[in-house]
């Protein structure tokens, strides 16, 4: 298949975008290049490309990379161990001590401990804002503001950013915008069409789709951050395995399919929970009186499989409720085939506790995945109560 592929459907690319059939051999399939090192034809000679060892490169991980990016709309694709590792990359190639960062109030609480524990000692310091809300974005910006970091939907409570006018304020400010957009993936919103200079993933969640590799991905427009971010990769080596980045790449061919059935069912989820007495509110940007659907429904193509609801009977009732439900497991993490329930203040977000980020006591966060949705809607309402 020829090599631009840029106009296909998103569909299409996500099944052959850089991922033409081996030249050697013609499988089909990217294979597992299961190598540390590659033979050379002489002395500083690579025999074919640029591969001399598989923490600088490694032709499957290659594969991960230029597909993911097309997915994105991006010229550049690095694949990372994880998406902190991802985020770290971003995060250390865009600041230096001195420089300071504004940081949503309802962030990935990895990212908000990294950002405050890890960060600060550095020499960096932040601003916790409101990104939905465009004034108190400006007025945390500081001219040594070099990145306004974002995530939309936003995790657990599905706030939206409105990543235009984002790019906007950031760019006013000579600074850069990064989207994690982990939540939406690239099949519900493309954040560089919008503005975004740089995307970060947790390929953990929905690219990879199965729940049975952790990895991460940072997508760019810009040659020369990626030369440095490649630079940083190469030198302090959080690079995924040849086996994570095929696990990944495989996800990655069904995401469509996967992301239409994670929005029907969140959506018939949401319908259910609305209508149930034990529930006081429901977050989903899908919902009209949500704050930020208009502008999701202006960004995205669907809402998303992730919903969030408050129990109207406070905090142990909440933890009771996700003890009971039987296919909904009771687990961190998402963006898988399978359901999950979890208490963000106790599990995902335990490490902001205390912080402008804290969460409230009685919400759970629900990853709806693809089974049949009337077994879903029955196991929440029998273990609602
Ligand atoms: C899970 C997650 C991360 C961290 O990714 P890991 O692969 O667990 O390191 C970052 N951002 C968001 C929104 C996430 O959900």
């Amino acid at each position: 298949m020829a090599e631009d592929l840029s106009k296909l459907g998103f569909e299409t690319r996500a099944i052959h975008a850089g991922q033409a059939p081996d030249p050697r051999t013609g499988a089909v399939i990217t294979p597992i290049y299961q190598t540390s090192t590659y033979a050379q034809d002489g002395v500083g000679g690579t025999r074919e490309g640029d591969y001399e060892y598989s923490r600088t490169a490694n032709p499957t991980r290659t594969v991960l990379e230029g597909a993911i990016a097309s997915l994105e709309g991006g010229r550049h694709g690095l694949a990372f161990a994880s998406g902190m590792a991802a985020t770290d990359a971003v995060l250390r190639t865009l600041l230096r001590p001195g420089d300071h960062l504004v940081l949503g109030d309802d962030a990935y609480g990895g990212t908000f401990r990294l950002i405050d524990k890890v960060l600060t000692e550095w020499g960096v310091d932040y601003t916790v804002a409101h990104l939905s809300d465009l004034d108190a974005v400006r007025a945390a910006v500081r001219p040594q503001t070099k990145l306004i970091w974002c995530e939309s939907p936003t995790n657990p409570l599905l706030g939206i950013a409105d990543i235009a006018a984002l790019a906007g304020v950031a760019h006013g400010a000579g600074a850069r915008l990064v989207v994690d957009n982990t939540f939406a993936t690239p099949y519900l919103q493309t954040p560089l069409e919008h503005g975004a200079d740089v995307v970060v993933h947790s390929t953990t969640k929905y690219l990879g789709g199965h729940s049975d590799v952790v990895g991460g991905v940072v997508v760019t427009n810009e040659d020369e951050l990626r030369e440095r971010l490649f630079f940083l990769r190469n030198s302090s080596g959080a690079v995924p395995g040849p086996f994570d980045a095929w696990l990944t790449l495989r996800g990655l061919k069904t995401l469509a399919v996967r992301m239409e059935r994670h929005c029907d069912n969140a959506e018939r989820v949401v319908e259910a929970l609305t209508a149930h007495p034990k529930v006081a509110k429901v977050y989903y940007p899908g919902l009209p009186e949500h704050p930020g659907h208009e502008v999701a429904a202006k960004q995205m193509r669907r809402f998303g499989g992730m919903v969030s609801f408050t129990h109207a009977d406070g905090e142990q009732a909440a933890l009771d409720a996700a003890a009971r439900t039987k296919v909904f497991i009771l687990a961190e993490s998402l963006g898988g085939i399978e359901s999950l329930i979890e208490h963000p203040g106790r599990m995902t977000h335990a490490s902001v506790a205390g912080s402008m980020l804290q969460v409230p006591v009685e919400l759970l966060r629900l990853s709806v995945g693809i089974e049949d949705v009337r077994d879903l809607v029955a196991d929440l309402t029998a273990a609602l109560g």
